[in-house]
């Protein structure tokens, strides 16, 4: 799938293709721009309305750019099926209240880009959201974790997101790493299959 696709963000969104269902419920836990959230949308909403996105950011910024992005790129019938909300992603058990429910979750983690680079995502609540979302996630769902190592503290956070997925236990997780081979601070993307 890799063949012809040169961004690790299309990577990650071909890997998504393979895992959702139209109608499936999945979480983006990093808005940001609304990128990610258009694709999901685009992935799980079908005609009749079915599927949900729940989209989360800390900064307003972020969820008022997604939501622009949304408004100019997806029907409005689709477009119902995402809701933002502004929240931190170690806290996604507040709204999605049954475990074992969502196929997908989803990080893009760092700054908002064009935004304030100081306000980003950090080890301490990325373990935690990666956490939550392992007890949210449906058998045979994925955490999709796209990690940036060029700005301070990024290396940090991948090395403790690295950590995170190599102790999980094999009979239940397969987790996954895959980085570019040409481009040393290009980002890595983290694939953690829940069986
Ligand atoms: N997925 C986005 C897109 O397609 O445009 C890009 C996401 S951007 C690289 C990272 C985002 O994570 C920023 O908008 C930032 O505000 C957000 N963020 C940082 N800490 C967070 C947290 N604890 N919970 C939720 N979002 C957070």
């Amino acid at each position: 799938f890799i063949t012809g696709r040169k961004k690790a963000t299309e990577v990650a969104h071909s890997v998504w293709k393979n895992i959702i269902q139209k109608g499936d419920t999945v979480i983006d836990a990093t808005c940001g721009n609304g990128y990610d959230t258009l694709a999901l949308l685009t992935l799980v909403a079908d005609e009749s309305g079915r599927g949900c996105v729940y989209g989360m950011d800390i900064q307003q910024e972020a969820l008022d750019n997604t939501s622009a992005l949304l408004e100019i790129s997806a029907e409005e019938n689709k477009r119902k099926v995402v809701k933002l909300l502004k929240l931190c992603h170690s806290k996604m058990e507040d709204i999605v209240q049954n475990g074992n429910s969502v196929r997908l979750v989803v990080f893009n983690l760092g700054y908002l880009p064009g935004g304030d680079k100081a306000i980003l995502t950090m080890p301490g609540t990325t373990l935690a959201a990666l956490q939550a979302a392992g007890r949210v996630l449906v058998s045979g769902g994925l955490i999709s974790v796209m990690v940036y190592v060029g700005h301070p503290g990024g290396r940090d956070e991948l090395e403790s997101i690295q950590g995170f997925a190599s102790g999980l236990p094999v009979e239940s997780w397969a987790s996954f790493k895959l980085e570019m081979l040409n481009r040393p601070t290009g980002p890595v993307l983290i694939l953690i299959f829940k069986k």
